[in-house]
């Protein structure tokens, strides 16, 4: 499942650089993720990074984009073969 980020973004900056698979990106008003890069850090880290260092806890689950730990898994397994 990605991750989403919700109205309550400050757009302090801070979750864009961690991480790993560039699926943050500066939307028109607030930062977005993308759902086809997201794959809640499985395959680089244990826990998602961006929540972690998320200073007002805006980024949930984003249930309309509902994956396994499998298919999170095969998504990174193509996200990094696609960057070779
Ligand atoms: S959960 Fe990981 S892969 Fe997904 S947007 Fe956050 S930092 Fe990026
Ligand atoms: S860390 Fe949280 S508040 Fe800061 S830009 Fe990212 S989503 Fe927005």
């Amino acid at each position: 499942m990605s991750l989403k980020i919700t109205d309550d973004c400050i757009n302090c900056d801070v979750c864009e650089p961690v991480c790993p698979n560039h699926a943050i990106f500066q939307g028109i008003e607030i930062y977005q993720i993308n759902p086809e890069l997201c794959t809640e850090c499985v395959g680089h880290f244990d826990v998602p990074q961006c929540q972690i260092v998320c200073p007002v806890a805006c980024i949930p689950l984003d249930a309309d984009h509902a994956e396994s730990r499998e298919q999170l898994q095969a998504k990174y397994q193509r996200l990094t073969e696609r960057a070779k």
